[in-house]
């Protein structure tokens, strides 16, 4: 199965890359149901949504500032490595990213060939989605108030008030554009639609010519449009290659007979199906 993938990678110039959450797994990027303490007692569909900010912007900015941290904790694995790696070998290569920890810019993946579907924790906007400002942001803390991460003492989220954790509104960091609005994490929030130049960005992208591979790195792909991506490439011509800790983990994408199906930890199984192409030493 290896060497007819590195075969066909050998061959391959239009690439397109899927990436999800089990590409940054074993670099520590905690997905929700594996944080730890008291944010494990919130659910991601509970934060990362406007109505959650509007009702509590100071408990919201908590939770970034502790995934900020993580994520700038955090870093980038052998996986992130070995295709930013193939992707400056390869220049038509363009990977569709749904992570937010910017691991792979880290690892040196080129800039112009990523785009980051659901946004950046380290980029932050205008509350206000009329004012549309927006800037990047590797400030953390974003605010020195906000330099703890996990409440002490408190556990369970129901024992907890953002009232009385010393933050208040006025604290935290507003829009310079407008003076108005509160500045927010640039991530796509549930209920929320991906920001379109993104979308244009990769349905261009599909639309200009044969695709020879799709590399479908730790995603269940579930989520439209990223879902409709695999199908998109296979129309147009490319044969697909699945990275996930489980099969049924491909989830819509419905594996096909002459796809690879590489099941494991992303960290490991990429470095290795990249090997035959890129060396030993990468
Ligand atoms: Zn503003």
């Amino acid at each position: 199965m290896l060497a007819s993938f590195t075969a066909h990678l050998n061959s391959s110039n239009r690439i397109l890359v899927l990436i999800g959450a089990g590409l940054s797994a074993s670099s520590g990027i905690p997905t929700y149901r594996s944080a730890s303490g008291f944010w494990r007692t919130f659910s991601d569909q509970q934060l990362a949504k406007k109505s959650a900010f509007e009702e509590d912007p100071i408990l919201v900015w908590q939770f970034y500032n502790y995934r900020r941290q993580q994520a700038k904790a955090a870093l980038p694995n052998p996986a992130h490595h070995a295709l930013a790696e193939l992707a400056a070998r390869r220049p038509e290569l363009f990977s569709v990213n749904q992570n937010v920890d910017e691991l792979c810019q880290r690892a040196g993946h080129p800039m112009g060939q990523i785009v980051d579907l659901h946004g950046s924790l380290f980029r932050v906007k205008c509350f206000d989605d009329a004012c549309g400002y927006e800037e990047e942001n590797h400030e953390i803390p974003i605010i020195p108030q906000l330099s703890v991460t996990e409440p002490p003492g408190v556990l369970d989220s129901a024992d907890y008030n953002s009232a009385q954790s010393g933050v208040s509104i006025e604290d935290l960091p507003h829009c310079p554009k407008c003076k108005v609005g509160l500045l927010r994490p640039a991530t796509v929030w549930f209920g929320e639609n991906l920001p379109e130049a993104k979308v244009h960005q990769v349905d261009e992208w599909l639309q200009d010519g044969k695709v020879d591979l799709m590399l479908v790195i730790g995603t269940s792909a579930m989520v439209w449009p990223a879902a409709g991506y695999i199908g998109r490439a296979r129309n147009a011509g490319a044969r697909v290659a699945f990275f996930n800790m489980m099969e049924k983990a491909a989830g819509v994408a419905r594996p096909e007979e002459s796809d690879w199906m590489f099941l494991g930890d992303a960290a490991e199984l990429v470095p290795k199906a990249f090997e035959g192409f890129l060396g030993v030493d990468n």
